[in-house]
């Protein structure tokens, strides 16, 4: 099944909203194995989205339209679909109803908010369980499916995922099944090669993504029944997994963060964390985890030197002999955090994270990470990246880093990934 999703919003023309809802619409059709094709944007002009919505009819079975929805005299999607299906709007009675519980105890629904309950005959209604603008799937004469979605991505999200996902589903016949393989420490281009043979199928499909510092692939059955979709991913998966080894973090798990918290928990061990240039970013990802005080207790900032000091014992003559940013200095914080929380694990981490108070010695983009464990501080060192990568990404990888060193130590897995870092996504040790 063919897809091409048409967005709708002057506001996205000009670079005023970031169109977020055309990435997370793609993202799900590929979950469902549904193959998009193309994706264009259209300002608030009924003529060019009619035209738009011709030409994609004219070559993709579904197209997907988002915003435009709503009261507003320059809201026209709804009005466009239904004379280019050649369907007349008929009033939902569902949605009135849902309109009118929407608007008990506000100010009265004025008639064009109650226009919003007017959707193309005979469309399949997907109730907006959070604004007011319904969306709705419409079937063409032709065979081919609009289906028709309000802009606000909290409103697009889950009538996304709750309606048209289901609906798409019953309408391939068939059942979706797929599931993600999380890697880190894996670039792209070489995770790619490595299963080249493997993503030229077609059922099931598998294929590769990368995302801020990971690589992930997605394998898609689609079969019957979910049985049978999910017998043909589960060789898949093994294979892969067994091709790319120890950098699977795991298959359908959230993050790298959450695979540490269940770790920590299942061993029933406690970390702490200090951090200098990351910030609290790894205190923070761990704690985006539901349930992680379980096994989390303490987070130290000590960007300064004398807090490194202060709150971590780090001697004076360390920092002044070696630097703050230093193996000796990483490790004493990561031994420090252990200590003044009496955690069984402490990570420390101290860098350059830039753009500027890079030096020859000391380049942007040199960070220290430490893991103390048992009676043993391991330590790695992330060397500048070969290609220019901002402060966030350096932040971001070195918190990832950090996670992945603990996930590492737990499943007793050497502390550094066995495969050669791909040039994407240079690592140093
Ligand atoms: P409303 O009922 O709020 O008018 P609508 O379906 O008519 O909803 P629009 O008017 O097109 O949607 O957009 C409303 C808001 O939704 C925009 O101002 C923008 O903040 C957000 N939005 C619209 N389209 C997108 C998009 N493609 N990606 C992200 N946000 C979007």
């Amino acid at each position: 099944m063919n897809a091409e999703i048409i967005s709708v919003g002057t506001e996205l023309l000009l670079g005023h909203t970031i169109n977020t809802d055309a990435a997370f619409v793609a993202r799900e059709l590929s979950a469902i194995g549904v193959n998009l094709l193309y994706a264009c944007t259209v300002g608030d002009n009924a003529g060019r989205l009619r035209a738009a919505l011709e030409e994609a009819l004219g070559r993709s079975d579904v197209v997907i339209t988002t915003g435009g929805l709503g009261p507003t005299d320059d809201d026209l999607t709804k009005e466009t679909i239904a004379a280019v299906a050649g369907v007349p709007l008929a009033l939902h009675e569902d949605s009135l109803r849902r309109l009118e519980e929407y608007f008990r105890g506000r100010p009265p629904m004025g008639e064009n908010q109650r226009k919003q309950a007017m959707l193309p005959e005979g469309c399949t209604p997907f109730p907006n369980d959070i604004g007011t603008a319904p969306g709705c799937g419409v079937r063409t004469a032709a065979g081919k499916i609009i289906i028709m979605l309000p802009g606000p991505p909290s409103e697009l999200v889950p009538m996304l995922q709750r309606y048209v996902v289901p609906f798409l589903s019953g309408a391939a016949h068939a059942v979706i099944h797929s599931s993600m393989i999380r890697t880190f420490g894996l670039g792209e281009g070489s995770g790619a090669l490595k299963i080249a043979d493997l993503t030229d199928a077609a059922n099931p499909t598998a294929a590769t993504y990368a995302k801020e510092n990971e690589m992930f692939v997605r394998v898609t059955a689609r079969a019957e029944s979910e049985e049978e979709a999910e017998a043909l991913c589960r060789p898949v998966v093994e294979e892969i997994c067994r091709r790319y080894g120890d950098v699977v973090y795991g298959v359908d798990v959230e993050n790298l963060e959450s695979v540490v918290v269940a770790l920590l928990r299942e061993r029933g061990l406690r970390l702490a964390t200090a951090e200098s240039c990351t910030g609290g970013l790894v205190a923070k990802r761990i704690t985006d985890v539901p349930g992680a005080s379980d096994v989390f207790g303490t987070g130290f900032v000590t960007y300064a030197n004398d807090a490194k000091t202060r709150l971590l014992g780090v001697a004076a003559s360390l920092l002044e002999a070696h630097g703050a940013v230093s193996e000796p200095v990483a490790r004493a914080m990561a031994e420090g955090a252990r200590k003044a929380s009496g955690s069984d694990l402490g990570i420390g981490i101290t860098g350059v994270a830039g753009p500027g108070g890079g030096t020859p010695e000391k380049p942007v983009g040199l960070i220290y990470i430490a893991l103390s464990a048992g009676d043993e501080t391991f330590v790695r060192r992330m060397t500048p990246p070969g290609r220019i990568h901002g402060r966030g990404w350096l932040r971001e990888r070195a918190a990832s880093t950090a996670l992945d060193m603990v996930r590492r130590y737990l499943c007793d897995l050497p502390l550094e990934p066995a495969a050669p870092p791909s040039p994407a996504t240079p690592l140093g040790t």
